[in-house]
């Protein structure tokens, strides 16, 4: 498996990675093929269609805005979130659009930017299309890309075989389940994290993991001090009050002697919630395996380095490679789309990575590790995505403070047995996979169904 740590943790904006990081890579791709074949000065006019999950809550997960962000240029991982709102508002007065930062073509959202809300493409629910025409109107470039979820982004030529990120590359421990680590980690006598950290020595986009997850943490970790730092409410309409800054103050505040046993949990809660909120405001997170869920890994490893062990590096790292490897294992045999298996894809595999990375910087064995994950995803399986407005706030900010609790707990329930469990990790990746296969369409990222249509908006 030739997947990296930085495939599951990547700097983007929110509020979506399958539906905000996903197609704004996929403009970016498109603007690199029109390039290549000399066709960007060529393109007098451009059109995107947004298919299936990408159309029905395409509006509430900023796809159109990222599309248009994409198509100027700009990428996830570095587009200021400030500019990326004046950007949009430029496009909207001047009707016009620069083509990669350079070529300025009429662009009208109305015509040019449409989302098919009946139609989805066969390959995947997370379809969209986008063609060029030269000045007499004719097609002279036209693909289709699938953002697979999690920020992956596969044309139509990559859907069916293997991800340029997953082709044959020559690592030392491939693996391509729970099993293999376990194996890997007897017969060489090492951890999950050093199995996955050794592999990415061997891989194209790292050549420094070590400083690359210090990085992805230091961006979720401004990430939660942003969210503590920001109130008010909500864009969207839902009119959603952040709570990351008052319940800060009311922690920081808190007195010694009002310490109460879950006090830790209070401030597990803050952390998710102030990564979501600003998730949701379209601010700067890292997927973590997805925007939706981002919270989760940051609030339980904030967690760990606040009341367990202070600020060690090598704990850092050993959570991030561990969290990094479990997540591989779903994205290789199962889905980190909520697209196409529910919630349970997102916050239940931050679950089950986070489960498993608390596992280890605590002492946990592989196989206790393993039971970890197992127990994070075990007890979301089922879990259905049910967006109201098809915005990522209710019941998706709170779910992560749930998720990370959970995790915490199955960190704790693993590192009390002997690592000897039932269920194994690699049966729950299966069933997590069957059960959303079985899963209706609208619990999937539809906003079709659940919470989406059962609560009426004041
Ligand atoms: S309900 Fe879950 S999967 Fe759906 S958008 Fe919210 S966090 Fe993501």
């Amino acid at each position: 498996m030739g997947l990296s740590v930085l495939d599951l943790f990547k700097i983007g904006l929110g509020p979506s990675s399958s539906h905000t990081v996903g197609p704004m890579v996929a403009a970016n791709r498109y603007l690199e093929e029109l390039k290549q074949q000399d066709l960007l000065l060529q393109t007098a006019r451009i059109r995107v269609e947004l298919y299936g999950s990408l159309a029905q809550t395409g509006e509430g997960h900023a796809t159109h805005t990222a599309v248009m962000q994409g198509l100027s240029g700009e990428k996830p991982e570095t587009i200021d979130p400030d500019y990326a709102v004046q950007l949009v508002q430029e496009i909207r007065e001047q009707n016009q659009i620069r083509l990669d930062g350079s070529h300025t073509i009429p662009f009208t959202e109305a015509n040019d930017l449409i989302f098919c809300f009946q139609e989805s493409l066969p390959q995947h629910p997370n379809g969209m299309a986008i063609m060029s025409f030269d000045s007499a109107g004719l097609v002279i470039h036209k693909r289709r890309y699938f953002s697979v979820g999690g920020g992956f982004v596969l044309s139509e030529d990559e859907i069916g075989a293997d991800s340029p990120a997953e082709a044959e590359v020559n690592i030392p421990y491939p693996f391509e389940n729970a099993e293999d680590l376990l194996i890997i980690g007897d017969k060489h006598n090492l951890s999950i994290a050093e199995i996955v950290l050794t592999n990415e020595k061997h891989l194209p986009r790292s050549k420094s993991p070590r400083e690359d997850l210090l990085h992805i943490w230091e961006v979720m970790k401004s990430c939660i001090d942003r969210g503590c730092s920001q109130s008010g409410i909500l864009p969207g309409g839902l009119n959603i009050r952040r709570r990351a800054h008052d319940l800060h103050q009311e922690l920081l505040g808190r007195p010694e002697y009002d310490k109460d046993h879950f006090e830790a949990m209070d401030w597990v809660n803050l952390f998710a919630l102030a990564v979501n909120e600003e998730n949701a405001v379209g601010s700067r997170v890292v997927t973590a395996p997805t925007n939706g869920a981002a919270g989760v890994i940051p609030a339980v490893l904030a967690y760990f380095l606040r009341f367990i062990n202070g600020r060690d590096e090598d704990d850092i790292v050993t959570f991030l490679a561990t969290a990094a490897a479990i997540g591989m294992l779903y994205k290789k045999n199962a889905s980190i789309s909520a697209a196409e298996v529910g919630c349970q894809g997102e916050i239940g595999v931050a679950c089950s990575m986070a489960a498993g990375a608390l596992c280890a910087v605590l002492g946990g064995t592989n196989r206790q590790i393993e039971n970890a994950a197992e127990i994070g995803m075990e007890h979301n399986l089922g879990l259905t995505c049910d967006p109201i407005n098809g915005l990522v706030q209710v019941p998706c900010i709170e779910r992560n403070a749930m998720g990370a609790v959970k995790a915490i707990n199955a960190a704790r329930l693993a590192l009390r047995g002997d690592g000897e469990h039932m269920v194994h990790l690699d049966n729950v990746i299966e069933t997590m996979r069957q059960t959303g296969l079985d899963m209706q369409n609208k619990y999937k990222e539809t906003a079709t169904g659940g919470l989406a249509v059962n609560v009426v908006e004041c």
